[in-house]
């Protein structure tokens, strides 16, 4: 196999806080590799229109507090066409990239999963999601931020919600899984939480509300792929059965993407980016960097895209104790 001496790197799909210092440690791992580094532009799409940048190690440095991503993120359709997958390999080998890093959720994988099953150009994957739904690793990064985020703002809503005797849904990320609801709900002592992975909880939200008459103040956290309706659907189904109460509903939206990284997502995914080069210049291909039980491990593509992930049943049990 052919030494590898240059390396490109992207952020694809959504954002997460966390992709800088991942960059970042890319970025150096590859120069202490005596590689040449570069960054692509907007993901995918900077791969399809030529948006390359040389990385040199002070292009990095100030970023591992960022959040966002200094390479831009974007969605891209030509490139899941084979004619915009021969673009961006035309455009890597005009570049002589050897070998890239993708930083992103497992869309994003898949995508390079394809592309290097066309296209002799190895790949490796680090997960950068705020929603924590990829099988293979314990955690991706941003979900950590995220998840301080939504407690500091639900920390907030409590105190509203109290002196106003009010009921409050709060609306949080989360279309397939209820990652981020269920540690928000332990974390901030919520009286309820739904999520995508139990069905037909809103009739338990009416017995609770009823058998609690003289509690009048209570926080439901929803992650919006809830399938009995988001926030606002079930603020407003509730105001119909219960007039005489208070109900708002809160929709925490993108303040859950932004936000300077925590300790942990800095710590994951500088850990992570070593991990991405130290696997490609070991020869693995097609594999996402992951941390599993506090270690590195290395998952092939096919497998973590096609392993679903949702939140464990020991960890809904201890919500459902702590919350309803
Ligand atoms: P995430 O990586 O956060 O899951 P997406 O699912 O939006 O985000 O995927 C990001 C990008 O990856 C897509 O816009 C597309 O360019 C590429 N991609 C996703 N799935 C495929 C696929 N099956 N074939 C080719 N490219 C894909």
């Amino acid at each position: 196999m052919a030494r590898i001496k240059r390396l490109a790197v992207f952020t694809s799909g959504g954002d997460a806080p966390g992709m800088n210092a991942a960059i970042r440690a890319v970025v150096r791992t590859g120069l202490s590799y005596d590689l040449e580094v570069f960054g692509i532009l907007r993901g995918y799409k900077g791969m399809i229109n030529n948006d390359f940048i040389p990385l040199y190690s002070k292009s990095v440095g100030h970023i591992i507090q960022q959040g966002g991503t200094i390479l831009r993120t974007a969605r891209c359709a030509e490139f899941r066409t084979e004619e915009g997958r021969k673009k961006a390999y035309e455009n890597l080998k005009k570049n002589k990239i050897d070998a890239v890093i993708v930083i992103g959720g497992d869309g994003s994988f898949s995508g390079a999963g394809i592309f290097s099953a066309e296209y002799d150009i190895p790949f490796v994957g680090i997960p950068g999601t705020i929603d924590n739904d990829m099988y293979g690793t314990d955690f991706t990064i941003g979900f950590d931020t995220a998840l301080n985020t939504v407690t500091e703002a639900i920390d907030r809503i409590k105190d509203t919600a109290t002196s106003h005797d009010r009921i409050f849904f709060v609306e949080v990320m989360g279309r397939d899984a209820g990652f981020i609801a269920v540690r928000a709900g332990i974390a901030t002592g919520a009286e309820g939480v739904l999520i995508p992975e139990i069905d037909n909880q809103e009739k338990l939200l009416t017995h609770f509300i009823k058998k609690n008459p003289h509690k009048k103040s209570h926080i439901f956290i929803v992650a919006e792929g809830n399938k009995g309706g988001g926030a606002v659907v079930l603020t407003e189904a509730m105001k119909k059965e219960f007039p005489e109460l208070s109900i708002r509903a809160t929709v925490l939206g993108h303040t859950q993407r932004g936000g300077s990284p925590t300790a942990f997502d800095r710590f994951l995914a500088s850990r992570l980016g070593v991990a991405a080069v130290d696997a490609l210049m070991d020869n693995q291909r097609s594999v996402m960097v992951g941390y599993k039980n506090h270690e590195v491990i290395h998952m092939p593509f096919n497998k973590t895209i096609k392993g679903a992930r949702t939140v464990s049943a020991d960890l809904i049990r201890v919500s459902d104790i702590l919350t309803t």
